[in-house]
């Protein structure tokens, strides 16, 4: 398979998946004609790829002649009645479908006349990228919205502060603790999904770190850990206590 090929085919199937909805059927004299994308490109009147016909009519149908600008193409004597075909085998430009019927008593019926433009595989891959390609651009449009607004609330240095220790609400996102400053804090909405993880900002001391979601023993455990460094250092003495108010009068003094 050449590359161009390979691109047609993974185009194709990226719009199947947008548009996976079969041509509508239509009024009908007798008969009732639908067209089916089974592979390829539709939109609107302009069809490109592998397509079947597919025709009901009334109980006793016995057979059903399927035809391409009144041109016979195939025929089915068993229900369901259905023919496929390729549209690269008719040359490019306005094509009529139509099917033509006779029922076990006798009686001849038709369908109803359906206009189709025929496009060739380079004017629907063109079709089909133009479209794909505006979708990409809405979404990058979103990301870099998103990225800027991260990065603007980072400039602006904006820090939600809360006592050590004090216990908090981490929300629907669950809490973790910055591998920065040791300090747990809630997991933000708007942090970049990086798989199990996330990249996200440090309420405390603003710096952006891989975190994961923790549990709220180890949350809590974090916190606890906040309290300690609330504590007073324990080495300093009286002594040191008093040497350390000296040092601050000297330079009073000065
Ligand atoms: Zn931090």
């Amino acid at each position: 398979m050449t590359g161009r090929r390979l691109l047609y085919r993974v185009t194709w199937l990226l719009w199947a998946a947008w548009f996976a909805t079969a041509a509508p059927a239509r009024a009908d004299d007798g008969l009732t004609l639908t067209l089916r994308r089974d592979f390829g490109y539709s939109n609107g009147s302009q069809i490109q790829g592998n397509f079947s016909l597919h025709v009901t009519g009334p109980a006793d149908l016995a057979s059903v002649t399927f035809l391409i600008d009144d041109q016979p193409i195939g025929a089915s004597a068993q229900a369901p009645f259905t023919l496929s075909f390729v549209t690269d085998d008719y040359a490019p430009g306005w094509h009529t479908l139509r099917a033509g019927g006779r029922t076990a008593a006798g009686n001849t019926l038709t369908s109803a006349t359906r206009r189709f433009e025929f496009v060739t595989g380079d004017q629907a891959l063109s079709s089909v990228s133009q479209i794909l390609f505006g979708m990409l651009g809405l979404l990058g449009g979103a990301l870099v919205v998103v990225i800027g607004s991260q990065v603007l609330l980072a400039r602006l240095g904006h820090k939600t502060t809360v006592p050590l220790g004090s216990p908090r609400r981490y929300g629907i996102m669950g809490g973790t603790v910055c591998p920065k400053c040791h300090r747990p804090f809630a997991i933000h909405w708007w942090g970049l999904n990086a798989g199990l993880r996330k990249y996200d900002r440090c309420d405390h001391c603003g710096k952006w770190s891989l975190v994961s979601r923790l549990s709220p023993q180890q949350l809590a455990a974090a916190e606890a850990e906040e309290l300690k460094l609330a504590q007073p250092e324990p080495s300093a003495t009286a002594a040191e206590q008093l040497k350390r108010q000296l040092d601050d009068s000297r330079y009073l003094d000065q």
